[in-house]
């Protein structure tokens, strides 16, 4: 247990805010201090092929240890932590035997990670849980992920009577600002499918995400004094209003979950004459998601009808941009590749949560890219602020779960009994 213990604090001791106000990849240079740590340390456990482009992408190969062809398969992780909260000078904190109680993070400030509040921390009584020092978030997120993988390749390396096909490592910068994908270079990487181990909750399997689009309406008014403004003044604020009003009652982030998709109005600036709203879309079905679109596209016309007169042009400009796409669609067709993690976990005793991601992960990205990529639990809980904590068996348990995979993959038929047919909605 030590030795995934100073590994992973080996890892998160070193600063990798990304920035998304930068434009260069990284986005920060001191994402490089890992980067370059991570290479020596590829090269060190025997990976073979390890590189790092202009950009700080790490890619490392395992070769396959048996003579049978055997599809190649990937795993991937990233190393910056979000620009949300500090991840300088992170200390972490290691409670052995967790006896299910308070913890208390910083004594000074009255910090405290409590179960009454973080209910999931029961789940883990008698765990080592690794926290923050309740200054700094603790970047499990997603230094868990590559410390499950660095290790998993290293208990593989020393193990070689455990077979497996060709397997590719990816580290990656800048995924916390979205941009992990950007510069992945898929063909280079050549594998087959690939897992991003970066959910949460031990047994988390991911291969669901929104459908995602962002939304810029522009209302435009006219300013006369308000004195004298009797069927003159078309004030671009109320106008904005009444569009806001229009979106369907009940469907925003605070009032849906699961499968359920929202329009998130996030932003509002304006006076009179003008005025700017954005807001995002999410749905995890594509036909709902054009519907929403669609039904912007409706509100804006209604409304530019009404003032078709009385402003001589249209009143209401709405640009869509679509930000990024399910993963399902890519990951069905080759639905097999999540029924080997899926059996993977439950021949390691986890149970696997298969659930869907409201959000989007690198994987989405990756799997459009044509590498179908979905995600695996890395153990971390409260990711992106100080309450953020790690038990180190979910760590564990994520490496036993990558060399399942791999090992069932060198297996014929990838070691499922058969094709299966579950329903997916
Ligand atoms: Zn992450």
């Amino acid at each position: 247990m030590q030795h995934i213990i100073d590994r992973f604090i080996s890892y998160v001791t070193i600063d990798t805010e990304s920035d998304a106000n930068s434009e260069t990849t990284p986005s920060t240079a001191k994402q490089w201090d890992l980067a370059n740590k991570l290479v020596e340390e590829l090269k060190a456990i025997g990976m073979q092929d390890v590189t790092i482009d202009d950009k700080s992408y790490i890619m490392a190969t395992l070769p396959s240890n048996v003579v049978h062809e055997v599809p190649t398969i990937g795993f991937v992780s990233h190393f910056d932590t979000t620009p949300d909260f500090t991840g300088a000078n992170v200390k972490p904190q290691i409670i052995p035997n967790y006896d299910g109680k308070d913890i208390i993070l910083n004594v000074e400030q009255n910090i405290i990670l409590s179960p009454s509040y973080f209910k999931d921390l029961l789940l883990y009584k008698g765990q080592t849980l690794i926290t923050t020092d309740g200054t700094t978030l603790l970047g499990a997120d997603d230094k868990a992920g590559i410390t499950e993988i660095m290790t998993a390749m290293e208990f593989l390396i020393n193990n070689p009577e455990i077979k497996h096909g060709k397997i590719r490592v990816g580290f990656t910068p800048d995924e916390e600002i979205g941009r992990g994908a950007h510069h992945f270079d898929v063909e280079k990487f050549g594998a087959d499918w690939a897992y991003t181990m970066d959910g949460s909750q031990v047994g988390e399997l991911e291969y669901e995400n929104f459908n995602a689009a962002g939304a810029k309406i522009t209302f435009k008014g006219k300013s006369v004094h308000p004195g004298y403004a009797k069927g003159k003044m078309i004030n671009s604020i109320l106008i904005a209003n009444d569009f806001i009003n229009a979106l369907p009652k009940g469907e925003t982030p605070q009032e849906t979950r699961g499968y359920e998709g929202f329009f998130h109005v996030n932003h509002l600036t304006g006076g009179i004459e003008e005025s700017v709203l954005e807001l995002i879309i999410r749905d995890h079905s594509k036909k709902k998601f054009e519907k929403r679109k669609e039904l912007i596209e409706k509100i804006a016309n209604k409304i530019n009808k009404k003032f078709a007169k009385q402003f001589g042009e249209d009143i209401v400009v709405a640009e869509i941009n679509d930000q990024y796409y399910n993963m399902k669609e890519k990951v069905v067709p080759v639905k097999y590749i999540v029924d080997i993690a899926e059996k993977a976990m439950k021949e390691v005793n986890v149970k696997p949560l298969i659930k869907p991601i409201r959000g989007g992960t690198d994987g989405c990205q990756l799997s459009y890219k044509g590498l179908p990529c979905p995600n695996i639990f890395a153990g971390g809980h409260n990711f992106h602020g100080k309450y953020e904590y790690v038990p180190v068996e979910s760590m564990q348990k994520a490496v036993e779960v990558i060399v399942k995979i791999a090992e069932l993959t060198s297996m014929p038929n990838f070691g499922l009994e058969q094709p299966k047919t579950k329903k997916t909605k």
